[in-house]
């Protein structure tokens, strides 16, 4: 009766849009009291829009749109997408980058026109009107990253992002169920207090680099909680590795997805809660 049991769990969650690794997942599925959820793309959109450039004194706004949106072209993050798209909107034909390097959780660099250009959270030192323009676009609920050339940050870019209409919902099922939600991520805190204040979440983690996603997932752990994380990213796949129970948006990176228990198919967070729910409930009738 056990794997017959499991098997119908299996079948009925690829009805439910969950693709099950394999039916031994079902039981750490039944374990989890702590959820750990990612921001961006899990919880919000993850389709990101520029919404206001701004540049410094003495730079010129169409440039930094120029060679900040060049460089953003060749990364695949939500951020330098939206960059991207919305330097091509403005300005046009966007340069071609001779040197690219992607610098996770913190940005890019390259050389575009002959400059060494770099956006994201790269410059240590920023002009006073500057910060004074990433603090009022975070206080909005925006990401916002800096771009410069030759050292000197030039100019700030927000970019927004929308929660996703269910998540609210599957925050509140989720806590139903008993379990802990956890806002984790590496985007600022002010995004992220306000995205978590949207959807019901008290807890956030934010400002975490990609590679210590995996250490907030063991520290849970060594707190006595059993572990869900839900992510999408290449930057999750560890963090999805190591949970107890790893759930893949199914919208996300294939990294992602390979390193998850559980697929998400539609990409609806509520499913999440109906994952657990069906799997406390298979278990329940082998018993
Ligand atoms: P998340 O955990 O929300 O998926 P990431 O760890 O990928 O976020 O990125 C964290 C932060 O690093 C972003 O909010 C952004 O400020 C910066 N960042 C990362 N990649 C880029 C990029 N390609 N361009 C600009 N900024 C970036
Ligand atoms: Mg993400």
């Amino acid at each position: 009766a056990t794997p017959t049991a499991l098997m119908v769990g299996t079948g009925r969650g690829a009805q439910l849009g969950i693709l099950i690794k394999g039916p031994e997942v079902l039981e750490s599925t039944r374990r989890v009291d702590t959820v750990v959820l990612d921001k961006t793309g899990t919880v919000t959109t993850g389709r990101m829009t520029l919404q206001e450039v701004y540049a410094a004194e003495g730079a010129d706004e169409r440039e930094v749109l120029r060679l900040a949106g060049a460089l953003e072209h060749a990364s695949e993050h939500p951020v330098a997408r939206a960059v991207a798209a919305g330097a091509r909107e403005r300005v046009g034909e966007l340069p071609a980058v001779e040197r690219f390097e992607n610098v996770p959780g913190r940005g890019v660099r390259g050389c575009v026109a002959g400059r060494e250009v770099a956006v994201g959270r790269l410059f240590e030192e920023l002009p006073e009107e500057l910060a004074r323009a990433r603090d009022k676009a975070e206080s909005n609920g925006r990401t916002a990253v800096v771009a410069g050339w030759d050292g000197v940050a030039r100019g700030v870019l927000a970019v927004a992002d929308a929660v996703q209409e269910t998540s609210a919902q599957a925050v509140r099922e989720l806590r139903a169920l008993g379990l802990t939600p956890v806002l984790l991520t590496g985007d600022n805190r002010r995004v992220a207090e306000a995205v978590a204040r949207t959807v019901g979440i008290d807890q956030v983690i934010a400002e975490v680099l990609p590679e210590d996603k995996v250490a907030v997932v063991r520290r849970l752990q060594g707190e006595g909680r059993t572990v869900a994380m839900v992510g999408d990213g290449v930057n999750d796949a560890a963090a999805l590795a190591t949970a107890d129970l790893g759930l893949a948006m199914g919208t996300g990176t294939d990294a992602a997805i390979e390193a998850g228990d559980l697929t998400l198919v539609r990409g609806d967070l509520r499913v999440a809660a109906d994952a657990i729910r069906l799997s406390r409930r298979t278990l329940a009738t082998i018993k």
